[in-house]
């Protein structure tokens, strides 16, 4: 039996600052707007940690083993690759 495909769904909030997509068990997660391709491209779900933080991953299959991957450290990894620049200023 195939499993139902869940589809990438990001929208842009209405202040601009942000992209948001939902995850699974309800939790939905927010990222800049130049991250929103993330979003895009993958599904992403819920993944609750023992601590009770809740963090956005996905699962890449490869070889033996599925990795899972945390998308806080996508975008963490990508802000190290940025040249430095002035932190947007944040309201909402
Ligand atoms: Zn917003």
């Amino acid at each position: 039996m195939k499993k139902k495909q869940r589809q990438p769904e990001v929208t842009l909030c209405h202040c601009g600052d942000h992209a948001f997509a939902p995850l699974t068990r309800g939790f939905i997660t927010l990222v800049d707007p130049e991250d929103s391709d993330l979003l895009a491209t993958h599904c992403w779900e819920a993944r609750v940690e023992p601590n009770g933080m809740v963090y956005a991953v996905r699962a890449v299959s490869g070889g033996l083993m599925n990795t899972v991957v945390y998308l806080h450290r996508v975008i963490a990894a990508r802000m190290r690759l940025k040249p430095s620049q002035q932190a947007p200023e944040r309201r909402h």
